[in-house]
């Protein structure tokens, strides 16, 4: 019996870090955690915007909500504004939120759809939307209201430099064990091939019974020691480059991110406390170095802060995750553009995934097998829905957007998108990230209109229905003008 005993992170990015201080705090003292990780190689220094299952994290490590936003300079994040993405000069959130209210067995939005199409209902679907209308205004607070119709789901956009930081912190509490340098060679035994250690450069030895590559793009024992290969995505997601440059914030702090599209790529923007996260997600076709850090710089609309830093990557999953006593988490494991934010939480639901699955004594096959099935469903309903934002446009000012609208895409997304057109019908594979609020968002966002609702929404006359649809955006409109500021409600949150 090789009882899992000592395990091994390499690497000390947001990856790294969470991942120690989830284990421990979950698996406890039966295991002791080593993380080794190299100043001189540093992190990848962006990732500064999340989605809500991040709160369940800060739940599970009992972090306080105040004290973790004034630690990293969080801001709230309700959304995100996709501008010029079907068109130049439009836009559309995806909120959080879910328009209407949840009805019986069909969505809100097919009785939107028939007072549209019978009774000239001229309100967008997002009026019925709080997370958009308190982007809109610029307005937050946690409302603890009873009723499901008034919530108002949210996530941050934080330092990604202070959250490593403030995770490395929370783990040391733990006993993590933090050791700095550089692993130079990986020690394997020659019986079984497993790994038993790794060399730092100054001759020391890291030993452990389990290793999780937490390295970022360079996948230290994933693949260059295992080389288990990549499945590259490039052909539905071409951007291969990004350069990042801080700038000052504005007066008011948006409670959303941007992503703001250009001829042959998309910038964001994000709002933090003290300066704004910028970045150009480019494809290196279509854009040389500097004319992607000239276009981001000319399209900063505050003070640019510090010098440009320049990403490259390549979109895809590695094609195990898992293999030998060797787990990858973070960027090591693969990558998808940062459009919907879902890095940071890729890195969690892997590490809960590892957590249901971690091993007891020695590795088991199935186990392996099962945590790769796993997260191999979950990069691709991930990448469907990004490459949705990208296929379904109707921008007819570059080369870049005609060939994402003529590129053949993966058949699971085809199907959701003719079900959709045909019916307005959704349906959320099991364990989908995205809701079918998120996937509505998107598709009436980026011009897919349903030529039909479902008939449920007939049981009710023409009057009831535009009588509801008023109540609705009623209530949804009634707490707007109570609720404080974003900057208001950031000041006095955490001023104790
Ligand atoms: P890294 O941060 O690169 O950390 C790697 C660690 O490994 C470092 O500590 C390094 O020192 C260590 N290391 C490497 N080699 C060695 C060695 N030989 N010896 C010792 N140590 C070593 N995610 C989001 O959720 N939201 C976003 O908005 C978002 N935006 C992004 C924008 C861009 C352009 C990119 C590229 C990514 C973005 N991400 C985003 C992803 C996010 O940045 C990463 O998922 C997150 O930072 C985790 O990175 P990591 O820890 O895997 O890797």
């Amino acid at each position: 019996m090789n009882t899992i005993k000592r395990v091994v992170i390499v690497g000390g990015g947001t990856a790294g870090w969470l991942t120690a201080a989830l284990l421990q705090k979950v698996i406890g003292p039966s295991i002791h955690i080593e993380l080794v990780e190299s100043e001189d190689i540093g992190t990848v220094g962006v990732g500064e915007a999340t989605i809500p299952p991040i709160r369940l994290v800060n739940q599970v490590l009992g972090i306080n909500e105040a004290e973790f936003i004034k630690e990293t300079n969080a801001t709230i994040k309700l959304a995100i504004r996709f501008e010029n993405w079907r068109v130049n000069g439009e836009d559309y959130y995806h909120t959080f939120g879910a328009p209407g209210r949840s009805m019986a067995f069909c969505h809100f939005h097919h009785f939107w759809q028939r007072a549209k199409q019978e009774c000239g209902e001229k309100h967008s679907l997002w009026d019925y939307d709080l997370n958009y209308l308190c982007c809109e205004a610029g307005k937050f607070a946690q409302i603890n209201a009873k009723d499901p119709v008034l919530e108002l789901p949210h996530a941050y956009h934080f330092d990604a430099s202070a959250y490593a930081r403030f995770l490395r912190k929370y783990a040391e509490k733990l006993n993590v064990v933090r050791t700095e340098g550089i692993v130079e060679r990986v020690i394997e035994d020659p019986v079984n091939g497993d790994i038993t250690g790794v060399m730092l450069k100054d001759g020391k030895q890291v030993k452990g019974d389990f290793f999780i590559d937490c390295s970022g793009f360079r996948g230290l024992l994933i693949q260059r020691h295992y080389n288990v290969g990549y499945e590259d995505w490039t052909h539905w997601l071409p951007c291969d480059r990004a350069v990042a440059m801080p700038s000052e914030r504005h007066e008011n702090t948006a409670p959303y991110t941007r992503a703001i599209a250009h001829e042959a790529g998309w910038q964001w923007r994000i709002p933090l406390q003290h300066r704004n996260g910028n970045g150009l997600v480019y494809s290196s076709q279509f854009y040389s170095q500097q004319e992607a850090e000239d276009l981001l710089l000319a399209n900063l609309d505050t003070k640019a802060l510090g010098d440009p830093l320049h990403i490259q990557f390549r979109t895809g999953r590695r094609r195990q995750q898992w293999h030998k006593n060797v787990v990858a988490i973070g960027l090591s494991s693969g990558f998808l553009e940062p459009l919907e934010s879902t890095s940071i939480h890729l890195i969690q639901s892997a590490i809960t995934r590892l957590i249901h699955l971690f091993p007891h004594n020695g590795m088991s096959e199935a186990n392996t097998a099962e945590y790769n099935r796993q997260s191999q469903i979950e990069y691709e309903q991930i990448r469907d829905f990004i490459i949705l934002h990208y296929y379904v446009n109707e921008r007819d000012d570059s080369r870049f957007w005609k060939q994402m609208r003529e590129m053949s895409v993966p058949e699971s997304l085809l199907h959701k998108i003719k079900l959709f057109r045909d019916s307005g019908k959704l349906f959320r594979e099991q364990n989908d990230l995205f809701l079918e609020s998120s996937w509505l968002q998107v598709m009436l966002g980026q011009g897919i209109e349903p030529t039909d609702y479902h008939p449920i929404a007939n049981a009710m006359s023409q009057a009831q229905l535009l009588n509801m649809m008023k109540q609705l955006r009623d209530i949804k409109q009634e707490p707007i003008a109570k609720l404080p500021t974003h900057d208001a409600f950031l000041a006095n949150y955490t001023k104790a």
